[in-house]
């Protein structure tokens, strides 16, 4: 077995960076790999020689010794002769096909290992109920909600003060695994190090070593007038803290708006029925309505009016929540009210009408049928 340079084998120069590094032993891992090489006993390997270079050149401290002295690393572990040779088949993370081909470009690519990346912390979604006023108004108010922070104790690094990081014996500081699925395989995050490569020697006591916690935080949100049921309004970072330094993600509150016994809301406009008697609609007169801000509204009610009629009042509802403009409508639905119980006197006058009314109705019904004729 003749000694090569790691750099030859994996194709790079000297000072190739992590990145050129990781890009070659994949282009040459995939090129190189058994499965893919059935019919070639040496591919096995060579394959094994690019996983050598590749364990070594990955990992910056064994860089740099190999980099001082790369004798010892020959010495130490040298590649294995032929197919089938010692140790028996491949003891690599990266020794499947699939796992190769499907971190490609992927989320856990090497550059996402390992280095400090800073993270956007998490967006957090609370609801908040509302009384039908407090919506209508707008209304300030204060609410709870569970975000995740660095932890103080560790500054979000997740070590007791004063101790070292080291390699993560689970996945030699690759923070990836490979999962094997009958004849696939896939990589998923090292559980160990949850990814980044290195642990600690004693974990941090206020996080229990994983650099974040929980917390309650009091936030005060404004709701604006008008609010919806179903409404998020944004309170822009209040939500999780970011990691190493990475900002902090949003607040997302949703309002929850009771309903009203009297008030139907329709997007910006409310409906309210009010009733009126059979006498009032026929004759007209000057009624009044509820509006949704407590007041009430005069209306004119003209003589003849139907069951049902609609009647606007311009900006009598939900101011707009959202944009501004103009607010919503007030629409009055006419309910006529036909009486249950009537006293001898209203019964009197109405078997009149109804005489006088008799002949009128004949009239009609004979009309009705002669056109149908
Ligand atoms: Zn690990
Ligand atoms: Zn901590």
């Amino acid at each position: 077995m003749e000694t090569r340079d790691l750099y030859k084998v994996l194709e790079v120069g000297k000072g190739a960076s992590q990145e050129e590094i990781r890009r070659s032993y994949r282009r040459l891992a995939r090129k190189h790999h058994p499965d893919a090489n059935r019919e070639d006993p040496k591919a096995e390997e060579r394959f094994k020689e690019v996983q050598h270079a590749y364990d070594i050149l990955s990992n910056p401290e064994k860089r740099r010794e190999y980099d001082e002295g790369p004798r010892a690393y020959f010495g130490a572990r040298a590649p294995a002769g032929g197919a089938g040779g010692a140790g028996g088949g491949f003891d690599s993370n990266f020794s499947d096909l699939s796992d190769l081909f499907g971190s490609f470009g992927g989320a856990f690519g090497g550059a996402a290992r390992g280095a400090a990346r800073t993270t956007r912390g998490e967006d957090v979604t609370v609801s908040v109920s509302l009384k039908f006023k407090d919506a209508l108004k707008g209304v300030t108010t204060r609410i709870t909600a569970p975000v995740e922070e660095e932890c103080d104790q560790c500054g979000g690094t997740g070590a007791a003060a004063g101790t070292a990081r080291r390699m993560c014996p689970e996945c030699s500081g690759r923070g990836m695994r490979s999962r094997d699925q009958g004849f696939f395989a896939f990589s998923e995050p090292c559980g160990r190090c949850g990814g980044e490569g290195t642990i600690f020697e004693r974990p941090c006591a206020g996080c229990a070593g994983g650099g974040r916690v929980r917390t309650n935080r009091q936030v005060t949100v404004k709701i604006p007038a008008g609010a919806k049921d179903g409404m998020k309004v944004r309170v822009p970072g209040r939500g999780s803290g970011g990691r190493k330094g990475g900002p902090a993600g949003d607040l997302y509150v949703v309002t929850r708006v009771a309903g009203h016994p009297v008030f139907e809301r329709r997007g910006d406009d409310f409906l309210v029925d009010v009733p009126v008697s059979f006498v009032e609609a026929a004759l007209g007169a000057e009624i009044e309505a509820p509006r949704p801000d407590g007041e009430m509204v005069k209306l004119r009610l003209p003589a003849g009016t139907q069951e049902g009629k609609r009647f606007k009042v311009r900006g009598a509802g939900a101011p707009r929540a959202r944009g501004g403009g103009e607010p919503g409508d007030l629409v009055v639905r006419v309910r006529v009210v036909v009486p249950k119980k009537l006293s001898r006197r209203e019964r009197e006058i109405l078997e009149v009408l109804a005489e006088e009314r008799e002949e009128d109705v004949r009239e009609g019904l004979l009309r009705v049928a002669g056109q149908e004729l």
